[in-house]
């Protein structure tokens, strides 16, 4: 059932952590290894974040493109925001109707995905800034950046869901300054130390929607026109599912991938493990086509 406000769906998060943190059997070691990740993913939050940036006033805003991993830091954020807000006797009600957030639209998304940013919007209770769709999806990274912050001055600090598998994150911080080329802003990256295994545990665990395109053989999200299902994934081998009891804890036993859009009905198949059979980070990207220099 969807959510009836920013606090009820951010209660909802918080019963999906905890409840997480909870499991006692079966006691696997990604099941173990997730709940660590989870606990200091939010002391990072609680501890280091929301003392220093009110999540209350503006200040930090969340960097969202519908992907898993910053799916999974949503939801968890959105439970740490309602145990902040709980811990703070001060405050009678929750203080937010929507989250602040951003999505840079590029040219080449995935259009399922961009159904699926829109459906989370308001199921998460986002309210998303999004780089102009029809005008400037050409924009790189850091001009999009540097646009919003002209719209958002307020802000001082997004919230972005990397991790150090990912190209050059290795020697990242949970909280530091932008590289020079971007506009000023403190990044805040406290899902750095998830492993690929922990996303989805957790994320299948949660029962949450997830995007289509995991559905249909894609580990990792990239461009369309530069990224293909992961060969890893080809049922030519079998591969073992490593998350059956997350998957069917909830009674249901299916995972709730959003429809693929028209568009994209063409990934529809047959000769590919979904997304979250792959085990090992550094396979992740293999469904990365290599651009070429023009
Ligand atoms: P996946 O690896 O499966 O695509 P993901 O999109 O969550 O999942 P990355 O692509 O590695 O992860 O991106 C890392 C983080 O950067 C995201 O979690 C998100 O916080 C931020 N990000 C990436 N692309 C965008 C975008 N177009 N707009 C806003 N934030 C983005």
């Amino acid at each position: 059932m969807a959510a009836s406000s920013l606090a009820d769906i951010s209660e909802r998060c918080h019963k999906i952590a905890q409840s997480y943190l909870q499991i006692k059997e079966p006691s696997s070691p990604i099941i173990r290894e997730t709940q660590d990740a989870i606990k200091l993913t939010q002391r990072l939050v609680l501890n280091d974040i929301f003392p220093r940036w009110s999540p209350f006033n503006g200040e930090i805003s969340f960097s969202y493109n519908g992907g898993k991993d910053c799916q999974v830091l949503l939801i968890i954020y959105l439970g740490c925001l309602w145990e902040y807000y709980k811990s703070n006797t001060n405050l009678k009600q929750f203080p937010l109707d929507t989250l602040k957030a951003v999505f840079i639209d590029q040219y080449q998304t995935f259009h399922t995905l961009e159904q699926f940013v829109e459906f989370t919007k308001k199921r998460y209770y986002l309210s998303l800034y999004e780089s102009d769709r029809n005008h400037n999806k050409s924009l790189s990274m850091p001009e999009a950046f540097h646009r919003y912050l002209v719209d958002h001055p307020e802000t001082k600090a997004i919230v972005v869901g990397i991790r150090y598998a990912d190209p050059f994150a290795q020697d990242l911080k949970p909280i530091q300054r932008t590289d020079e080329g971007w506009p000023d802003f403190l990044r805040l990256q406290p899902l750095l130390h998830w492993k690929l295994s922990c996303i989805w545990s957790f994320l299948l665990y949660s029962g949450e929607p997830i995007c289509g395109i995991y559905g249909v053989g894609f580990s990792s999200l990239g461009d369309i026109s530069h990224t293909l299902p992961n060969p890893h994934l080809s049922k030519k081998k079998a591969l073992p599912l490593f998350y059956e009891w997350e998957i069917s804890h909830r009674g249901k036993g299916v995972v709730n991938c959003s429809p693929l859009s028209s568009q994209d009905s063409h990934f529809q198949n047959d000769e590919y493990f979904p997304g979250w059979y792959l085990l090992d980070d550094s396979l992740e990207r293999c469904g990365r086509v290599k651009k070429h220099k023009s």
